[in-house]
């Protein structure tokens, strides 16, 4: 049996799937985290998040099936729903730290710092200790960016983590950052009955995805009653007793008792010891080749920390794909084939190329559609919103990417990722039987049965 001795820093989601799969290949493994197990996805991100999301599209459905129940008063319980999501984080919390005592992972607690190519320094509750490695996995994250003029420092400004603990629900909210952890908390608070503007610097909301999709989810917001300023940032932000007074670089202003700044993250890389490791930085991030290996090869760095994807399933894939390389079994990282998904009404999710990254790349795209107006499901369930795109090499019939708004999108994604993961044609995925009436059935829908 292999017993290398594998150092994991940091327990998030790449950590965790690094620690994991050293452990089952017969490593000795010892993870280092600093706060809690879980990371950012379990603690203050993907789960939080989508705990209260569930609570706003719960209420929203309720709402729209008012007409057949005779009317509905529906509103949330802000406290119940956060007494929820607490449950949730510790529940999982709990089985991730039982489930690396039965790997006989070793969980150390406190902050580590390289001091050489093989050695860490970690100060926490018990004192500090050096441990050994022959081989380390930094999987330490990402923290929230800052711009002008915000100061992170002034309590009142709500970033991503404050606002999953609000007590109360904001009667008016500015949320400057139309990414997708922005436009998230956009969705959910207008659903609450939250007043909200969206400011974007780009000149579309989700920059990088798929222009009609971003579009679509534009017009959809702005339908609801959600304010969108688009290429535009803020130049001033001024607190008074009753809010506070934006002002974008169009000379509009905007009032709101709450400003929520989504604006992105930045690799957490400091006091790290990296330069006694040997590991070198490029533009901010831990530069990795397509195993996750740093410019030390028995260092490998995954997950947000390296800013290939700011996603956690990207950052597990990752965690497996180091050290799979690490103990000899390995099959380099798939970036191609990560799905993005945005967890608003209507959802977004897509797959591979988008038309824009597939004309960079000179491929000549035909792109087929269905609309879920067209669904019998999606109208039953009050849900005709929105379409699947389908891309496909004109030249070979082969899948290149899907883009889907609308219901379930998020779940309906991974039918196409699987095709695309197996290079199916368009021909190919013509051959599979989807049940009727399903929401599914938009697949062939698109591709013309
Ligand atoms: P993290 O999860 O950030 O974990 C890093 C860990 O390292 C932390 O626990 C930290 O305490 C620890 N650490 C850092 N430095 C040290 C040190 N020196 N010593 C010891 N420990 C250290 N992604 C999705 O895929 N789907 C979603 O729905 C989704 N929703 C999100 C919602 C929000 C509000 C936010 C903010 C993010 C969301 N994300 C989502 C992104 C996702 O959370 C991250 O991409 C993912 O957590 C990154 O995993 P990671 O392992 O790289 O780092």
């Amino acid at each position: 049996m292999n017993s290398k001795s594998v150092v994991v820093i940091g327990a998030g989601p790449g950590g965790e799937a690094a620690a994991k799969r050293a452990a089952e290949l017969g490593a000795q493994v010892t993870i280092i985290e600093r706060a809690e197990v879980g990371g950012l996805c379990l603690n203050a991100g993907c789960i939080p998040s989508k705990m209260l999301l569930e609570g706003g599209r719960l209420l929203r459905q309720v709402r729209s099936a008012a007409y057949l129940v005779g009317g509905s008063t529906a509103s949330i319980h802000w406290d119940m729903l956060q007494e929820k999501k607490r449950g949730l984080v510790t529940h999982f919390r709990k089985s991730l730290e039982q489930r690396f005592g039965q790997l006989k992972i070793r969980l150390v607690r406190g902050d580590a710092r390289f001091v050489s190519p093989h050695s860490v320094r970690v100060t926490g509750p018990e004192g500090a200790q050096n441990i050994d490695f022959e081989t380390a996995v930094i999987a330490t994250g990402s923290a929230p960016f800052f711009p002008p003029p915000f100061d992170p420092s002034v309590q009142d400004i709500l970033d991503s983590d404050r606002v999953l603990n609000l007590t109360q629900v904001p009667k008016s909210l500015v949320v400057v950052g139309g990414g997708a952890v922005g436009l998230e908390f956009a969705c959910l608070f207008h659903e609450l009955g939250t007043a909200v503007t969206v400011v974007e610097k780009m000149p579309q909301l989700l920059p990088g995805e798929e222009a009609s999709v971003s579009r679509f989810l534009q017009q959809s917001f702005e339908k609801r009653g959600i304010k969108v300023h688009t290429e535009q940032t803020v130049t001033s932000a001024e607190k008074s007793s009753d809010g506070w007074r934006i002002t974008l670089s169009k000379g509009e202003e905007c009032f709101a008792e709450r400003v929520l700044v989504c604006v992105g993250r930045r690799a957490s890389l400091n006091d790290l010891g990296l330069e006694l490791a040997g590991v070198s930085v490029e533009r901010g991030r831990i530069a990795v080749n397509d195993f996750m290996q740093t410019s030390r090869a028995s260092i490998y760095a995954v997950g947000d920390v390296n800013g290939l994807s700011l996603l956690a399933h990207a950052a597990a894939v990752q965690g497996s794909v180091a050290v799979g390389h690490m103990m000899g079994k390995g099959t380099s990282y798939a970036h191609a084939r990560v799905p993005r998904c945005l967890y608003t009404w209507p959802e977004v999710a897509s797959v591979g190329e988008w038309t824009h990254s597939a004309s960079i790349k000179d491929l000549e795209v035909k792109t087929q559609r269905f609309f879920f107006q067209g669904s019998a499901k999606a109208l039953a369930a009050e849900e005709g919103e929105g379409f699947i795109q389908i891309l496909s090499n004109k030249k070979d019939g082969r899948l290149l990417g899907a883009q889907i708004i609308g219901p379930h999108a998020t779940e309906l994604i991974h039918i196409l990722s699987v095709a695309l993961a197996a290079g199916q044609t368009v021909d190919q995925l013509r051959q599979v039987i989807f049940a009727h009436p399903t929401l599914s059935e938009g697949i062939p829908g698109a591709l013309g049965r």
